[in-house]
């Protein structure tokens, strides 16, 4: 499905083409839980089994996660995390991190992260590759790169997307309210936008090609929700100027994640559309994420968790024999 209109070429974009969708991330976060077979992800998403058969095989055709043969009589299979797959852990990570943060936090599970090679409990941070130091989306400035442009839009619509959010909502999982973000991928390119610099309405429509009233039903919803603040510019008709919210910025280190994974496995021939810098150390970087405790850079199968179930309060500890390691 082709249409006329234009998007500013960005690796998010192409990142949000596959994991923005509410079921697809219900779907990864149980994968980085370790849930492997269908019967499990039921359980653990909620979602109806025809969606999760649909976005499974959706994972599958997209190299995100492979099917292996776990029993012959009868065929069982499961889903396990492949190196694509695998290459959005920090996507995960800092989206826990921004869910610690801002998320509302009753009536879920909750993870406790333990970094092997310290041994200590601790919080991923987003950090500078160059100067590995912490950094915030204050400290980031961009410029065009080679590959900056407008390229048609092209995107399927996702039925039952609106309704499976909405079927959820007493449902108990890590992400809740990040993924009602990330997992529209209209809003999260409202966000991008903004991180461009661009905050009206106008330019927004232009940057996105995205639908006038999906755009201004996404604006509201993210000016109600506390993501942008909104101030007037003009009356008569009346204009707003939107701006990121402390919580708005705070998605940064997420879209860093899934600008990298766009650029690692959908890379645009010209080269990187967006070039980032530090302003501390002044030099081009991408984003890692530390341990807040050691500071070393993690690595998934560093990372053992603990899960403390919502309706329970049990503990589930995890063992290092893992699925992630596994998989790599
Ligand atoms: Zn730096
Ligand atoms: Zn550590």
């Amino acid at each position: 499905m082709s249409s006329e209109k234009y998007i500013r070429a960005c690796s998010i974009w192409r990142a949000l083409e596959i994991v923005g969708d509410v079921p697809t991330l219900l779907i990864l976060e149980s994968s980085f839980l370790r849930v492997t077979r269908f019967d499990q992800f039921l359980k653990r998403t909620e979602i109806l089994r025809t969606l999760l058969s649909d976005r499974l095989r959706k994972l599958v055709n997209a190299g995100c996660l492979e099917k292996k043969l776990y029993c012959e009589k009868p065929k069982r299979y499961e889903y396990v995390l492949t190196k694509k797959g695998l290459g959005l852990y920090n996507t995960a990570l800092m989206m826990l991190r921004w869910e610690n943060k801002w998320g509302a936090n009753s009536q879920k599970i909750q993870v406790t992260l333990t970094h092997s090679t310290c041994g200590k409990n601790f919080q991923p941070a987003p950090a500078c590759d160059q100067c590995h130091e912490e950094y915030t989306a204050r400290d980031i400035e961009w410029k065009e790169g080679p590959g900056n442009g407008m390229v048609p839009l092209n995107y399927q619509r996702r039925r039952q997307q609106t309704s499976s959010a909405q079927e959820r909502q007493n449902a108990t999982t890590l992400l809740d309210t990040i993924t009602r973000i990330i997992g529209d991928r209209w809003a999260t390119l409202i966000i991008r936008s903004c991180f461009t610099g661009i905050n009206t309405y106008d330019e927004m429509l232009e940057d996105t090609g995205m639908a006038t009233n999906i755009l201004a039903n996404r604006l509201k919803m993210l000016t109600d929700d506390g993501f942008l603040s909104k101030k007037t510019y003009q009356t008569r008709p009346n204009r707003y100027r939107y701006k990121l919210t402390d919580k708005g910025l705070d998605i940064y280190p997420i879209l860093m994640t899934l600008l990298e994974w766009g650029e690692t496995w959908y890379s645009f021939e010209a080269g990187p559309p967006l070039i980032l810098s530090h302003k501390a150390c002044g030099k081009e970087m991408k984003q890692e994420v530390i341990c807040s405790e050691c500071r070393e850079v993690i690595t998934p199968d560093e990372v053992e968790f603990t899960v403390i179930e919502a309706s329970t309060g049990d503990e589930t500890a995890s063992t290092t024999e893992t699925t992630l390691k596994n998989a790599v």
